[in-house]
């Protein structure tokens, strides 16, 4: 495995993959403080992939003026340890004045789907997003990108960025992992208290009441999915409601409460953003209705 810092760098191992045939290149774009997660990424990238390059990278574009940039958690050595373990050939780890050796003049924004879910509660942040992973993509040029589910909203920004600009790359959208009590691995969430900790576990119950609750029939619309989805959340008395929605998936558009689940077309999302304390944890199921039911 190699470690790169600079551009050139990169650009010049990608080369001599690329030339020694090693391709497709698959490529994992991450914030660091590995977890599971992010290895189900790289063993997927593996899978489809003969060089896979990860990066680690905090963003300081995607970070709002009060979030947690300066406190988000660090480790390289762990980080690359992890990265050898799971079959990363190149890792790419630039500081910040390397992505941007000058202020940046030049954003990538996409519209619509960036105004709901955690696009109105974090102004900016996807602009932040699409234009480092378009740096991202430019530099790599990879054949595959990987992301993870546990950040849907990103992945419909992102599918829908590459089909708008014609970016030659295809993203592969990867499950959420989860521990064993249900709890969507995180880097942030070693900032919970064992307490919080604990509490955080209604977010995923949450989203399996309601699963549950369709199945057996005794959740039909989506002002009743919603409603069950605050009230599991509210038994927790440390969690605070960002948002609990339920859209259409990849698109976001909003669904008429008193219509019935199974009346929309497609994938639905039944997105969360909770807080602990000052942790801000989301969380999301993906499915498709009319399927869902169908199982009963
Ligand atoms: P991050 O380092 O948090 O920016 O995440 C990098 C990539 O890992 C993103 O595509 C995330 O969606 C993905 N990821 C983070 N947590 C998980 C998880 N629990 N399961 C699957 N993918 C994840």
């Amino acid at each position: 495995m190699r470690v790169v810092r600079t551009v050139a760098q990169l650009r010049e191992a990608l080369e001599y993959m690329r030339q020694g045939g090693h391709t497709p290149i698959g490529f994992v774009p991450t914030m660091g403080y590995l977890h599971e997660g992010h290895a189900s990424l790289l063993r997927r990238a593996g899978e489809m992939s003969s060089t896979v390059v990860m990066s680690i990278f905090v963003n300081p574009l995607q970070f709002g003026p009060n979030e947690d940039f300066a406190s988000y958690p660090r480790d390289e050595v762990r980080d690359l340890e992890l990265a050898e373990r799971e079959g990363a050939d190149i890792v790419f780890i630039p500081s910040v004045e390397e992505m941007y050796p000058q202020p940046i003049r030049t954003k990538v924004s996409v519209s619509s789907l960036t105004t709901q879910l955690c696009g109105a509660s974090r102004p900016g942040h996807f602009d932040g997003v699409t234009t480092v992973v378009s740096k991202l993509f430019n530099i790599v040029q990879p054949d595959y990108a990987f992301f993870g589910l546990k950040d849907a909203q990103q992945v419909a920004v992102l599918r829908r960025m590459v089909s708008d600009l014609n970016m030659n790359v295809e993203i592969i959208a990867c499950p959420i992992v989860r521990e064993n009590d249900g709890l969507a691995l995180s880097s942030r969430n070693v900032y919970l208290s064992a307490q919080e900790r604990s509490q955080a576990l209604v977010l995923s119950r949450s989203l399996q009441s309601v699963r549950q609750a369709m199945e057996e029939g005794k959740v039909r619309t989506v002002d009743d999915a919603r409603n069950l989805l605050v009230s599991v959340i509210s038994s927790s008395p440390l969690a605070v409601i960002d948002y609990a929605e339920i859209l259409t998936f990849p698109e976001l558009e909003t669904l008429d409460g008193s219509s019935l689940l199974t009346d929309a077309d497609g994938e639905i999302i039944m997105a969360l953003a909770v807080k602990f304390g000052r942790t801000r944890l989301i969380d999301n199921n993906v499915f498709i209705p009319k399927e869902a039911h169908a199982l009963v």
